[in-house]
């Protein structure tokens, strides 16, 4: 296994997350969001991303898999529900990475079931090539190409998502 270099660094990351939180702020000044970050992957985006919010919000988590080894299995499976409805509220899902976008779909499908007042995805990155799911993602962090990338909570093996930056990881023979 080889972590290369980091494709974005701990400054990088840190700018762009405050520049998400900026924009974000704005777009829902004078509301109150309901943030629901899926879990593992966006556990270290979502916890500096809403520190940098300027708006109030709640937090609910959903955990969601979807991967095995380095490719996806094509069936999403969410281990836990919101703890309270998303009815009428203004909820922002928070995503590590959007690849074929399988789970976005179907996570969104599921949220827009309790009826919120409005629904907006969260990307910190987009590896748009691979889409085989239409997506709308109304904030991305960075678009990257069709790498297997670790770090920054993402993982391989549930390992390396310790790393404080993004990496591209690959298997050796
Ligand atoms: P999708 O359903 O869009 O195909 O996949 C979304 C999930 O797959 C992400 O939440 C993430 O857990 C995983 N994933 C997709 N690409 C990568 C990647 O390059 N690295 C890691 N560690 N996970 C990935």
């Amino acid at each position: 296994m080889v972590i290369g270099k980091p494709l974005f660094t701990v400054e990088q990351i840190q700018k762009r997350v405050g520049e998400l939180a900026g924009q974000i702020s704005h777009d829902y000044e004078g509301r109150e969001l309901l943030v629901v970050p899926l879990l593992k992957g966006a556990f270290m985006f979502a916890s500096d991303l809403v520190r940098a919010i300027r708006v109030p919000l709640t937090i609910d988590f959903l955990n969601t898999s979807s991967y095995s080894d380095t490719e996806t299995t094509g069936e999403v499976k969410v281990h836990c529900e919101l703890r309270d409805s998303a009815k009428g509220k203004d909820v922002l899902i928070v995503e590590d990475i959007a690849d074929t976008g399988i789970t976005l779909d179907f996570v969104t499908k599921k949220l827009q079931e309790q009826e919120p007042r409005s629904l907006k995805i969260c990307a910190f990155l987009d590896k748009k090539e691979r889409r085989t799911r239409e997506v709308h993602l109304d904030y991305v962090g960075f678009e990257i190409p069709n790498v297997y990338v670790v770090g920054y909570g993402l993982d391989y093996d549930d390992k390396f998502r310790n790393l404080p930056y993004i990496a591209i990881f690959k298997k050796t023979a």
